[in-house]
């Protein structure tokens, strides 16, 4: 079970990954998560570096898909100007909006990479559905109320594993 918390891959940041080394592994859709992940939880739009990225995936051919379990208001706001799907309450760690995302991308599940900061909501949603996952750290060391009670039960595990030996990157 804990293994499910495992990503295959952590980074610093989003930036970190890049659309070349996505499509040598056969990756052509992301699904990124949105707080502290592209942003902080408390910035209302994208950064010009983020809407960089996105310029950058969509010219490699990779699409991507916003998914948050944040609310209609603040996933909208967001995802539009980017001219990027996305997903607002999206109720992860459960499969259904990875899954429908991944549909509508059409893309194969073995095509697909999710991107996120949180274990319990982003690496363990994107491993039930079977994608590719990526652990970044957040952005900042803050997060909105809901977060909170997760990072916790996230310290954990996390200590855990790398008591374990299970997590060789670096603690920030
Ligand atoms: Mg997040």
């Amino acid at each position: 079970m804990l293994k499910k918390f495992l990503p295959n891959e952590h980074v610093k940041s989003i930036f970190d990954v890049h659309p070349v080394v996505l499509r040598k592994k056969g990756i052509k859709g992301i699904i990124t998560d949105l707080d502290n992940t592209l942003v902080a939880w408390d910035v209302r739009d994208a950064t010009p570096e983020v809407i960089q990225w996105f310029k950058q995936m969509k010219e490699h051919d990779i699409k991507v898909t916003i998914i948050s379990n944040n609310k209609q208001e603040r996933v909208k706001i967001f995802s539009e100007p980017l001219d990027t799907p996305f997903v607002f309450s999206a109720r992860k760690p459960l499969s259904h909006a990875f899954k429908s995302a991944a549909r509508e991308m059409n893309v194969k599940k073995e095509e697909v990479a999710v991107i996120g900061d949180q274990l319990l909501t982003d690496v363990l949603g994107g491993n039930f559905a079977g994608f590719y996952t990526i652990l970044v750290v957040p952005i900042v060391k803050t997060d909105g109320k809901l977060t909170r009670i997760n990072r916790k039960i996230e310290r954990r595990i996390l200590s855990y594993m790398r008591k374990k030996g299970k997590i060789t990157w670096e603690e920030e």
